[in-house]
């Protein structure tokens, strides 16, 4: 496997993925592919991929909205587990990297269900509000730039369903958030991101160290 972990063991690892991982053929030549361009580190691994496709089919998501696409691994993976009248709506800013996400959309034939708004996700997911589409989402996957995960969060808190969940990408963020001495400007969003979140009791939290932490926030069917 040409994927590593810094929170699994490097001994374990492969292990880890021999006996776990599911990956189908088209998935696993887009992480190829996605691994030679610039910024391919960025793409979920691939237990990550697999995790998202048990958290979809768990929850019986059919409307799901993913906020940063990069070159579409995670939303190809959710894309494949949702029923044929799932959707997602992708948000994403960069043409260059989701052209080759919808090409493997189409190869895997769930280009129809995947809407990709070229816009900052802040102003898609506003636009959604404005539409009305409050509470009618069922899962929100966060995985975009730092500094607005807070926006999108809120965001992704109003459209998702009581009882819809939430997960957010990176919440470890290579480990840095414990080195106080790091105050670069993602780091410190993720700092606040997380201190922010363990203190909304609008949800039910769990943050697991799978990638490079994935936070999972349940909205309550209370709010
Ligand atoms: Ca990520």
């Amino acid at each position: 496997m040409s994927t590593t972990s810094y929170l699994i063991p490097e001994k374990l690892y492969p292990y880890f993925q021999a006996v776990s991982l599911r990956e189908p053929p088209l998935l696993k030549e887009l992480r190829e592919v996605t691994a030679n361009i610039p910024r391919g580190q960025m793409q979920v691994p691939p237990e990550q991929g697999q995790f998202l496709q048990l958290l979809v089919t768990l929850t019986g998501a059919k409307k799901c909205l993913e906020v940063g696409v990069f070159t579409g691994y995670s939303s190809l993976a959710v894309a494949l587990a949702l029923p044929a009248d799932g959707t997602i709506i992708a948000c994403d800013v960069s043409a260059e990297w989701t052209n080759i996400a919808r090409q493997f959309w189409q190869r895997a034939g769930v280009a129809g269900k995947i809407d990709l708004r070229l816009a900052p996700g802040v102003e898609t997911l506003d636009r959604l509000l404005a539409e009305g589409r409050h509470g009618t989402f069922d899962f929100a996957f966060i995985d975009a730039d730092k500094a607005n995960y807070w926006n999108y969060y809120e965001r992704a808190y109003e459209l998702v369903r009581g009882g819809g969940l939430i997960a957010v990408d990176n919440t470890l963020w290579y480990g840095k958030p414990v080195d106080l001495a790091d105050q670069s400007e993602d780091t410190v969003a993720i700092r606040d991101f997380n201190r922010q979140l363990h203190r909304d009791e609008r949800v039910l939290i769990s943050m697991l160290p799978i990638g490079d932490g994935l936070t999972l926030a349940l909205k309550t069917r209370e709010a």
